[in-house]
């Protein structure tokens, strides 16, 4: 029997968290009564450092419905960070998770396809936004643009997918294998590989409170995105390097036998325009190969992706739990 474990990943979300979990409910029954999945099937929810009640929410659902379970992190480690201490729980527990934001932004009933799809031997089911008419403009073409500039970098992401998906037990194990710090769940889950799937849906608006992505989070998640999967902009900057390099040895030949030829104009305005460019071009470079260098020292460093300071969780499912507690 299949057992199947929803892990969603909670900043702050006391105004979601009782139609969540209620939605939530009614569609874990609903498949446990059709008999696609397993009675002991299960809702974890990862508390990442809310300020709120949204931890004492989760311990309140639990001992309401054995169906919900808990993480409580031991302070907020952002969105990626929280949904792999989910899901590396859940690795040893379910016969396949499905990782999903707690606003309902990803539509519930694409979870019955997902399950479906799995049932029919993926591995990974990749929940894909058909429209996202409900997104602002700004945000829209925002990620929109990302997602081909990252695509055109190389890195293989899903077009209009984010964080909602299926992936079944042996691609979790897949990506515990991936030990990096800079976590982009969304470039490498296409790295594990397996028999991958897609499922269509609409997404919502969020259902209450705030996003909790301000566009400073949303713009250092699109820089991590980029520098954590690619090294191609150190390329282009060396590709642009030697290319500058080539200009500037036309110039200093054709200056050259502008000079023998006798007709030379001291050039201010080339003077400074190149000092410029050129001193702007060296910035952006050290800005690039700081980026990296940055990223190297986290790796090395080898510091844990999440710390676990509690948790809620059946007598069955708890030496699991247990043993992620300290990470
Ligand atoms: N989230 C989290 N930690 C954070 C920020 C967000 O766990 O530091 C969760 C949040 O509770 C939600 C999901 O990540 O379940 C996506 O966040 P949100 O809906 O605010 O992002 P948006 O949809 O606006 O991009
Ligand atoms: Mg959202």
């Amino acid at each position: 029997m299949n057992r199947l474990f929803c892990v969603i990943p909670c900043y702050n979300e006391e105004a979601v968290l009782p139609e969540t979990s209620r939605r939530l409910q009614n569609k874990m029954e609903s498949l446990i009564k059709s008999g696609k999945i397993s009675e002991d099937s299960r809702v974890i929810f990862v508390n990442d450092g809310s300020k709120d009640n949204t931890w004492n929410m989760i311990s309140e659902l639990h001992d309401k419905n054995p169906l919900f379970q808990g993480i409580n992190l031991s302070k907020n480690m952002g969105h990626q960070n929280a949904l792999l201490a989910g899901l590396m729980t859940a690795k040893d527990l379910c016969d396949a998770a499905i990782s999903m934001d707690a606003d309902l932004q990803d539509d519930i009933d694409a979870i019955d396809e997902m399950v479906e799809k799995f049932l029919a031997g993926a591995d990974v089911v990749y929940g894909v936004r058909s429209k996202r008419t409900t997104d602002t403009f700004f945000k829209r073409f925002t990620a929109e643009s990302y997602y081909k500039l990252v695509n055109a970098l190389g890195a293989k992401t899903v077009y209009n997918h984010a964080d909602y998906r299926l992936m079944s037990r042996r691609a979790l194990l897949g990506l515990s294998e991936f030990g990096e710090v800079n976590l982009f769940l969304r470039g490498i889950v296409p790295m594990v590989g397996y028999n991958v799937d897609y499922v269509y849906y609409e997404r919502a608006e969020r259902f209450a409170g705030e996003s909790k992505y301000p566009l400073k989070k949303m713009l250092s998640f699109a820089i991590e995105g980029i520098t954590s999967l690619s090294t191609k902009p150190i390329k282009i900057i060396t590709g642009l390097g030697m290319f500058i390099f080539f200009v500037s040895i036309v110039v200093l030949i054709y200056s050259l036998i502008r000079h023998f030829t006798g007709n030379t104009i001291p050039g201010w305005t080339t003077t400074v325009l190149s000092v410029w460019a050129i001193g702007g071009l060296i910035m952006i470079s050290l800005g690039v190969i700081g980026e990296y260098i940055g990223k190297i020292y986290l790796e090395t460093k080898n510091r844990p992706r999440f710390i676990i300071e509690s948790y809620i969780a059946d007598e069955n499912d708890e030496a699991v739990f247990k043993k992620n507690e300290h990470r």
